[in-house]
């Protein structure tokens, strides 16, 4: 049998689309890049994210699924529920992540039986398995989750000097040692620094953290210009073995490719164009919270409130989930959609976000600062409105807002813990959401200015993946730093 030098990426995605989307995305750049990847996959998944890989994979590139059958129910889970967004509430994500983890022998047996083996592993740190299975192979595993270098060098400054231990909840201090003066509370921290993580959380996230020292290296879904200072010193302290390979959704370039991205889209494409295409340039507010991130009923009637009063056409993304009965109920019969019908576009379910945002329309984004939304507003070249709800979506806040200065924030306190969002209450009024979305669309100086600076920063995004952009080249270092690894493996 003649040697085959491909070199194999084995991915293990958490299961949430948070995870899955950019793991696709980087499977087809890779796989563009003349690497064959093969995602570990369930039924479920493959379904919801398999149409823009189908599309990959009829183009003629080297990409497969691994797919498994998941036992949901017997870890107390829903039957066919297989990833966070369609857990019943978050705090049975540790059932979904011991339910995933139950692929650990069958993924073993899949490299025991395949020659040659794969060439490296890319996975998440909140499974732990695959890094006992790369160290049982001996292959080299590549941490993959989707958080920045401002976010790694927060968690590493808090590791490191345990500054919050000796600060209130809501009082804000400094971190020590980072590029720009960031403060926090210590109840804007994730779960692992925060004093409401209960014992278990905490002991989980120190595996976390050693799982994450173990590692060969790290892929951050960013590009270095836009974190300079960060992505620098991140660079140093793993010793030259990260690679900012971001943003990943610009490997999407048409209007199909971007409409199929993620789940299949609640609205038909093109009438979501058509409406856009009705509408004044930048005119437009975008508001979706992304995939997981739940609110009270009273929470998004705020939210609705804030959008009406805006005055401004509006999309409004209403995510699926055993409350939306009570929101569909508020918004038809206290006549919010009528009220709204000539300027709001309400998408029920997912949205093609990718689709919405590259549109000329968009003036401002209203996120959760999840980071692939936020790096996708980046991408837009629009302003944002931010609303972080938990784990480092405040530390993203403070990335948008104060370091790149392109984002107002509604003024959100404290996390939302797993397994609480629905008790969460009302945590923002409607008029400070009107407020911050009003500063982000106002016409005058200061609004400019943030609009300039959104622009500019999206021309350097696209720029870092283009042929000799940063991001492109980190790329090319990635491949070449695992070939020489496998073949110094082969030869010994
Ligand atoms: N997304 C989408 N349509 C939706 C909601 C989310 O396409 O209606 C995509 C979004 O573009 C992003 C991902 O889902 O790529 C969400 O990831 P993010 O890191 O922003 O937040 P999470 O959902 O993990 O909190």
């Amino acid at each position: 049998k003649p040697q085959d030098n491909q070199l194999q990426f084995l991915i293990i995605p958490l299961m949430s689309p948070g995870h899955y989307i950019p793991t696709i995305d980087m499977a087809k750049l890779l796989a563009q890049h003349g690497v064959k990847v093969t995602i570990v996959t369930t039924p479920v998944n493959a379904l919801r994210f398999g149409s823009i890989l189908d599309q990959a994979v009829q183009s003629g590139l080297p990409i497969c699924f691994l797919e498994f059958p998941l036992p949901s129910t017997e870890f107390g889970l829903p039957e066919g529920c297989e990833s966070l967004d369609d857990l019943p509430n978050l705090g049975l994500a540790k059932e979904l992540f011991l339910a995933q983890s139950s692929l650990q022998q069958q993924v073993e047996q899949y490299i025991e039986n395949s020659e040659p083996k794969p060439s490296c592993i890319l996975s998440g740190t909140f499974l732990q398995w695959p890094a006992e299975t790369a160290k049982k192979f001996q292959i080299p595993r590549i941490i993959f989750d989707g958080m920045n270098c401002f976010t790694q060098m927060i968690n590493h400054v808090l590791y490191l000097t345990k500054v919050y231990e000796s600060v209130g909840e809501s009082e804000s201090f400094v971190l020590p040692g980072l590029p720009d003066r960031i403060e926090l509370t210590r109840s804007q921290l994730s779960f692992a620094f925060n004093s409401s993580g209960s014992k278990e959380v905490k002991e989980f996230h120190e595996k976390v953290r050693v799982s994450e020292s173990e590692a060969y290296g790290v892929i951050i879904n960013s590009f270095q210009e836009l974190e300079q200072g960060y992505s620098d010193e991140y660079q140093k302290i793993k010793e030259d073995k990260v690679w900012c390979v971001g943003p990943l959704s610009l490997c999407h370039k048409d209007v199909s490719e971007k409409a199929l991205r993620g789940n299949k889209p609640s609205i038909n494409k093109n009438e979501c164009l058509k409406w856009l295409d009705s509408k004044d340039n930048a005119s437009v507010i975008y508001a979706c919270l992304g995939s997981i991130s739940r609110m009270e009923p009273d929470q998004l009637v705020e939210l609705a409130l804030a959008l009406e009063s805006s005055n401004r056409p509006f999309i409004w993304v209403v995510r699926a989930g055993h409350k939306t009965p009570k929101i569909e109920k508020w918004i038809e019969e206290d006549g919010f959609e009528e009220r709204t019908r000539d300027r709001g576009l309400l998408i029920r379910g997912w949205a093609p976000q990718l689709l919405v945002l590259s549109h000329p329309a968009i003036g401002g984004f209203l996120t959760h600062c999840g980071w692939n939304s936020t790096l996708e507003g980046v991408c837009a070249g629009v302003p944002m409105v931010t609303w972080p709800q938990f784990q480092e979506q405040f530390y993203n806040e403070k990335l948008v807002v104060q370091v790149l200065r392109i984002g107002v924030s509604v003024g959100a306190q404290s996390v939302v813990h797993w397994g609480e969002e629905e008790k969460s209450g009302v945590q923002i009024k409607s008029e400070e959401l009107r407020k911050a979305i009003e500063m982000v669309m106002e016409e005058g100086k200061e609004g400019e200015e943030r609009r300039k600076r959104a622009k500019e920063l999206g021309k350097m995004a696209h720029k870092a993946v283009e042929e000799g952009g940063s991001s492109h080249q980190n790329m090319r270092r990635l491949i070449e730093d695992i070939r020489n690894q496998s073949s110094t493996r082969n030869s010994s």
